[in-house]
């Protein structure tokens, strides 16, 4: 491929305590986090809004929050925050219930007693400012990180584009959020990326349509007999959900992909765009129930559950998960199935249910840098742990957990590393945050 070379001087915009790039879940959770801990925090993110995934597919749930045997949570702190705020539970109740893991109608199906912690993606959006806003993090979107500079193992510039044009950034300490790793791989760090990646999928929201378990089952038999007939290529699930009971958001779309790659992510969107459509036909046409529906919204973005994942100090792996291994630097708790989408079949596929287990500080820790950490899912990980840990309320237990580090060192210059791993558990638990899994073991 032929190279230019550019040189170009540009103007410092900040020099936060604290540079959060990318505010996804663990965006958020790193940001909030950083500035309750009283650093100077600025977070910029490329889309207009935060939530990353959960909400740039219009719709997730909050997966990993609890141990599915009981109903108990395994995550806390910044989760509970989100789900009070976004009205789900009352102030305050959110330690003491009993949740459904998500609001798929399986899960429903089995556990009618419990709170479902699904949440709609205004309500969402909107409950996220007010965390950034009121935490004193300063957000500032349509800004996307662009480059880094690292000198003798610091990330000192990153560099940003906006419509500013290019500007620089000069942060004591940096939490890569961006959830392929972005800052990381440019700063140099090392990390894998599986040869067969879980598929990226588009959702969309039909409206005027009542989910009922029955139109679940015959929305799976009417792509069942397309796909046999060659009219439709591949197709997760189906899972459907809905938010206001007239309406079904569709976990449906299955696009191969590596969402770091230009060309799969826009191909990813076409394609979707396309199944999409194709299958709202296949509905229309053979089931009455969709009789008034409205192909109402998708997007914004296609989403990709997998990509970059750092080699960090520590790695965990399915065994970790399985065998419930426990981590005297454990900062935040999982318990999501291990959830991995296959990338070339269709329908459902195994989500062995999993016992709440311990994720590893030294897991946001990449290889090669001092002031920098990653959260979310594109931590250090093994593909088929990541299956479990990526999801959404894991991921922002990371950037609680990351972002409270980065206060603790960032004034002082210190590095990740050098971090009290007492103290951080300390200020964690302190903010509601769950270490110990026996909670989550009583019924
Ligand atoms: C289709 C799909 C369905 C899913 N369903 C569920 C579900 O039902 N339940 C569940 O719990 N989880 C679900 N997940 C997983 C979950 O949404 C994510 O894994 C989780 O939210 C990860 O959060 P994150 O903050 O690490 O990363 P992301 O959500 O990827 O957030 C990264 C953020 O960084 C920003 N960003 C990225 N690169 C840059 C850059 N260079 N510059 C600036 N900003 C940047 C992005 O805009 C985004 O806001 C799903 C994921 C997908 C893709």
């Amino acid at each position: 491929m032929p190279t230019v070379q550019y040189t170009k001087s540009m103007p410092v915009i900040a020099e936060p305590d604290v540079l959060v790039c990318g505010t996804g879940l663990a965006g958020i959770g790193a940001a909030v986090a950083a500035a309750r801990n009283g650093a100077s925090v600025l977070a910029v993110d490329r889309m207009g809004f935060a939530g990353g995934f959960f909400t740039n597919i219009i719709g997730s749930a909050f997966d990993g929050f609890v141990f599915e045997d009981t109903g108990k949570p395994v995550v806390g702190g910044l989760v509970f925050e989100m789900l009070e705020r976004m009205g789900v539970v009352e102030p305050g109740q959110a330690p003491h219930l009993s949740y459904n893991v998500n609001g798929d109608f399986t899960e429903v199906e089995k556990h009618p007693e419990r709170v479902i912690p699904r949440t709609d993606p205004e309500l969402f959006k909107k409950a996220a400012d007010d965390i950034l806003i009121e935490s004193g993090a300063r957000p500032l979107f349509h800004t996307q990180v662009s480059d880094v500079i690292v000198k003798n193992d610091r990330v000192e510039t990153v560099i940003v584009s906006n419509k500013d044009g290019l500007v620089a950034v000069k942060p004591r300490a940096v939490i890569d959020a961006t959830g392929d790793a972005d800052v990381a791989a440019w700063a140099g760090c090392p990390y894998e990326k599986a040869e067969s990646l879980q598929p990226m999928s588009l959702h969309f929201r039909i409206a005027f349509v009542e989910l009922t378990f029955e139109l679940r089952r015959k929305c799976a038999s009417v792509l069942e007999k397309a796909r046999a007939e060659g009219k439709i290529g591949l197709y997760g699930g189906p899972w459907p959900a809905t938010f206001s009971g007239r309406d079904i958001y569709f976990n449906v779309i299955r696009t191969p992909g590596d969402a770091t790659n230009p060309n799969d992510w826009t191909n990813a969107e076409i394609q979707g765009r396309r199944d999409a459509w194709t299958m709202f036909e296949l509905w229309k046409e053979a089931l009455p129930e969709f009789k008034d529906a409205y192909f109402f919204t998708s997007g914004p973005t296609s989403g990709a559950r997998e990509s970059r994942r750092i080699v960090g100090d520590y790695t965990l792996t399915g065994d970790d998960i399985r065998q419930a291994k426990r981590q005297d630097d454990v900062v935040v708790l999982g318990a999501w199935r291990i959830d991995r989408h296959p990338e070339r079949e269709a329908g459902y596929h195994d989500q062995p249910v999993v016992p709440p287990y311990d994720i590893s500080y030294r897991t946001l820790l990449p290889q090669g840098v001092e002031n920098l950490w990653v959260a979310g899912r594109c931590h250090s990980a093994t593909s088929e742990a990541l299956a479990s840990s990526r999801v959404t309320a894991n991921s922002m237990g990371m950037g609680q957990a990351a972002g409270t580090a980065a206060a603790l060192a960032a004034p002082t210059g210190k590095g990740s590393r050098e971090v009290s791993i007492t103290e951080l558990q300390d200020r964690l638990l302190a903010a509601n945050v769950i270490l110990d899994p026996a909670s989550a073991m009583d019924r």
